[in-house]
């Protein structure tokens, strides 16, 4: 086959440049030497070439989606144990990772105990939509009040709502820790009714919902911020003892030389006064 000259060689290399496919300029010498060894023709070997163009631009989406999302660490589904936590039913959880719900502009509202789990499975989750091309954004509660009052005092609040608005999936991680000051509850329910059948809300809670008033302030807002949450909403509850301290528990009785027991203690709903902090 006639071989083509370095200085035509060089000018593809700028073509390929002047059209972005990195990956292609990259490849396509060792693939052409591949291909003449496998007798392909050339319409195969363009076929490899733009599929691996193809491929490591998804990869590389992923990549900035994973980053844009800010998730404080990266969890997953698999590293989930769910038969430590029985009130989760699995089966649905691998239903909401494949991310239909995102579709039809529904929110998952995950409620339990500190250390049952609901920061774990809402990254893991959040991780889950990124890999399928999602745009996600991970916030604790009191980092989006933050950021919500310091926009509105830097007169950026319309440009973080609008950067907002663009997401598919808001996470709000830890509702119940901190109370939000008046203007911060408002502006969040501000966000949340500006989510509100446009993109799904994802939030984590270790109060029951007759306490939210506590953190947000005005009876009048609590309804109408759990009406619009609710409204076409999973609810998942972590039901049971703190995962963190049953594999202390654990480690201990097995320091002791009694075997550990495995099961579940009392289970309590309530948030654990004085016990540990979230993660
Ligand atoms: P919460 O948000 O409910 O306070 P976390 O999700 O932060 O709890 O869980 C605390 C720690 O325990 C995390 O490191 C988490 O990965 C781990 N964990 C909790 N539940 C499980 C579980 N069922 N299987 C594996 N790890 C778990
Ligand atoms: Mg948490």
């Amino acid at each position: 086959m006639k071989q083509l000259e370095t200085t035509s060689l060089v000018l593809l290399h700028h073509h390929l440049k002047a059209l972005r496919l990195p990956t292609i300029t990259a490849a396509c010498e060792k693939l052409a030497r591949q291909a003449a060894a496998d007798n392909c023709d050339h319409l195969t070997y363009l076929l490899q070439l733009t599929e691996l163009e193809l491929l490591e631009r998804e990869r590389k989406a992923a990549e900035r989606r994973l980053k844009a999302a800010r998730f404080p660490t990266h969890k997953t589904l698999e590293g989930f144990d769910f038969s430590a936590r029985p009130s989760v039913n699995k089966l649905l959880l691998s239903e909401l990772a494949r991310c239909d719900y995102l579709d039809r502009r529904e929110n998952v509202l995950f409620v339990g105990n500190p250390g049952t789990g609901k920061t774990h499975l809402a990254i893991a989750l959040g991780m889950a939509a990124c890999a399928r091309g999602y745009r996600v954004r991970f916030f604790r509660l009191s980092e989006l009040a933050t950021l919500l009052i310091e926009a509105r005092d830097q007169r950026s609040l319309l440009g973080l709502k609008a950067r907002l608005a663009k997401l598919d999936l808001l996470i709000i991680d830890e509702l119940g820790y901190v109370p939000a000051s008046k203007i911060g509850a408002e502006l969040l329910f501000d966000v949340i009714s500006g989510a509100y059948e446009r993109s799904s809300l994802m939030v984590t809670t270790n109060l029951p919902f007759e306490s939210w008033t506590e953190v947000l302030g005005s009876e009048r807002l609590t309804g109408a911020t759990l009406d619009r949450l609710t409204h076409r909403c999973q609810i998942i509850e972590t039901k049971g003892e703190s995962y963190r301290l049953r594999d202390a528990k654990a480690k201990l009785h097995k320091g002791d030389g009694t075997a550990a027991s495995g099961g579940q203690t009392e289970p309590d709903q309530r948030p654990l006064e004085g016990g540990e902090t979230s993660n």
